[in-house]
């Protein structure tokens, strides 16, 4: 089963990518990671992308989904995978069809994590951080000190999570994003809605329901 996730930034994509993938018996493949492994390696892609790389060049999707490719047929992979941040974009979303097409596999299903954007807004801009330590926290005021033994640093957001930066990125979002959505559904890919707002546990089930064809919500 291949899975591609879609959801806002801060809709706990990366959290429930992994538990989803473990439930499933299949890894999860994010394009950073296998980028960074096929150069790591030095597969004959992964010398490609870092010619790229190395000159400050942007990696061309054509080799990403060479490297795409590898990973998919590769181990575990070869049965399955959670794919998490691999599609932003409709000429991505083709040409992943595109690879797995030629290993005779289809996207099984588009899961969608669905959070209100003024959500998001409250969960992010709740997170602080130690300017001294750089402990996380959440639930705390910026300003406030730092409650690690021996440190006396004072609590900060960082500046992607202000509420403006916040909303910049829900927009790049949802204008890259709806027009992907729209392409699967055209193309007759199931399309699985999942409510993001909850404890990580009951989202993940919540999740495979979903992709078992219950709960969940319609397109
Ligand atoms: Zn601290």
């Amino acid at each position: 089963m291949d899975i591609v996730l879609f959801g806002k930034p801060g809709a706990g994509k990366g959290t429930q990518a992994p538990k989803l993938a473990q439930a499933l018996g299949v890894p999860t493949l994010a394009t950073g990671d296998v980028l960074r492994a096929a150069v790591r390696e030095g597969t004959r892609r992964g010398l490609e992308a870092k010619a790229y790389m190395d000159r400050g060049d942007l990696v061309p999707d054509e080799v990403i989904l060479g490297i795409m490719q590898e990973a998919l047929s590769a181990g575990d992979a070869a049965r399955g995978s959670v794919l998490d941040g691999v599609v932003r974009t409709t000429p991505q979303a083709e040409g992943l069809e595109r690879v797995l097409r030629g290993l005779g596999r289809k996207v099984d299903a588009v899961l969608v994590f669905d959070i209100d954007d003024e959500e998001i807004v409250r969960r992010l801009s709740g997170r602080t951080v130690c300017d001294t330590c750089q402990t996380p926290y959440t639930g705390r005021t910026a300003g406030e000190a730092c409650t690690r033994p021996g440190c006396t640093g004072k609590l900060v957001r960082r500046k992607d999570d202000d509420p403006e930066a916040i909303r910049n990125r829900l927009a790049v979002y949802q204008r890259q994003t709806a027009p992907v959505l729209d392409w699967y559904r055209g193309n007759g890919a199931r399309i699985a809605v999942v409510d993001a707002v909850g404890a990580p546990e009951e989202v993940t089930r919540r999740a495979l329901g979903a992709l078992d064809g219950k709960g969940g919500k319609g397109p």
